[in-house]
């Protein structure tokens, strides 16, 4: 099929001049882990009513495509639990226009998918890995057991993925000691690694973040101990930046968004499972693109309205404070992290 010009698929634009071409959407707010970071051991999530089809997915991957977004991750909660996720994959991979089909899983199904997720189109994958001990792995996870998730890790090696890699949550005292070990992990894989800041996406009773918070300059420092990272230009318009690991061809990555302020270069907004668009991770501004599809089935064309009106309240960047009380209620597995 000839992919249509971008121009012609009229670019999406904020107020700042910042063009959006990157969305990361949120296909469940279920999970089968609970990290003690992300949500609550009792978290009561959406009815499922209130939850988008994967039909409806599909028109909204659709309509950013054609609004010139060239690159989609597919998230959650943990986007592997929701039934038939592989088939929304299948249809969204060749929309003309999109360069990239991209995932975020905690690992647990990847034995069973990782093949039908690479024949379904999947360019690329992180897997989330907190701890290479299986009992803290389950104290950070709550539920869940690290040998699932290393023996998915091993499928998705011999699926074939154009690049994996490894996402880290590094939180004083539970795993900050990790760092080189899990960074030896990914590169004896051939796999890259990001270090993730915990960010303070909701209420969460069980242990307090600015104590947990770790900065990527110290475990940067920590790693430099060991290995030598070299500086890299790559961008990827979002919180990342990254560094090679000596000779190796893998990436280090931290994501800082307390260190580092992003916002200016941000590309990117999230679609949540109840199909709200959010204009930023770190506020609470949105519009209801579940609303404009279930009042207009099918219309694309109101649904591209809507979303290229959404651009005009994509906020200047987040108020992230670490001390402070959270200025944002909902968690990450209802957001799309
Ligand atoms: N369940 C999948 C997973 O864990 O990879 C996908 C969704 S999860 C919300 C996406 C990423 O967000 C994970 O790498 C997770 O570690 C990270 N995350 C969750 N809560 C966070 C928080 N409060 N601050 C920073 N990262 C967080
Ligand atoms: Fe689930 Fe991912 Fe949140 Fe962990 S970080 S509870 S795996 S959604």
């Amino acid at each position: 099929m000839i992919e249509p010009d971008v121009s012609i698929r009229e670019k999406l634009t904020d107020r700042f001049g910042r063009t959006v071409d990157y969305v990361r959407i949120s296909v469940t707010d279920r999970c089968d882990f609970r990290c003690v970071y992300c949500m609550e051991p009792d978290t009561q999530f959406v009815p499922r009513a209130e939850i988008l089809t994967l039909e409806e997915f599909e028109l909204i991957a659709r309509a950013f495509v054609a609004l010139g977004v060239d690159k989609i991750r597919i998230t959650g909660g943990e986007p592997l639990v929701r039934r038939n996720v592989v088939a929304l994959m299948r249809r969204i991979a060749p929309l003309p226009g999109l360069r990239e089909l991209l995932l975020t899983t905690n690992g647990s199904q990847l034995s069973k998918l990782a093949g039908p997720l690479r024949a379904a189109g999947v360019n690329r994958i992180n897997i989330s890995l907190d701890s290479l001990d299986p009992e803290r792995f389950r104290r950070i996870t709550r539920t869940g057991d690290l040998g699932e998730v290393l023996a998915g890790i091993e499928a998705a090696r011999t699926a074939g993925f154009e690049r994996l890699k490894i996402n880290t949550v590094i939180l004083r005292h539970r795993n900050h000691d990790e760092v080189v070990a899990l960074v030896r992990f990914a590169s004896t894989r051939g796999m890259d690694i990001s270090f993730i800041e915990e960010m303070p996406l909701g209420v969460i009773g069980d242990h307090d973040r600015a104590e947990a918070y770790y900065s990527s300059d110290q475990i940067k420092q920590d790693l430099e101990k060991v290995f030598t990272l070299l500086p890299t230009r790559e961008v990827t318009g979002g919180p990342s930046h990254y560094y090679r690991l000596g000779e190796t061809n893998t990436r280090v990555g931290f994501i800082s968004p307390h260190s580092h302020n992003f916002c200016e270069s941000c590309n990117r907004v999230r679609v949540t499972a109840e199909g709200r668009l959010l204009l930023c991770l770190g506020q609470e501004h949105s519009v209801d693109l579940r609303a404009v599809i279930r009042e207009r089935p099918g219309d694309e064309a109101a649904l591209k309205l809507a979303i290229r009106a959404a651009m005009d309240i994509k906020p200047l960047g987040h108020d992230f404070q670490l001390a402070a009380k959270p200025i944002i209620f909902r968690h990450m597995n209802a957001t799309g992290g």
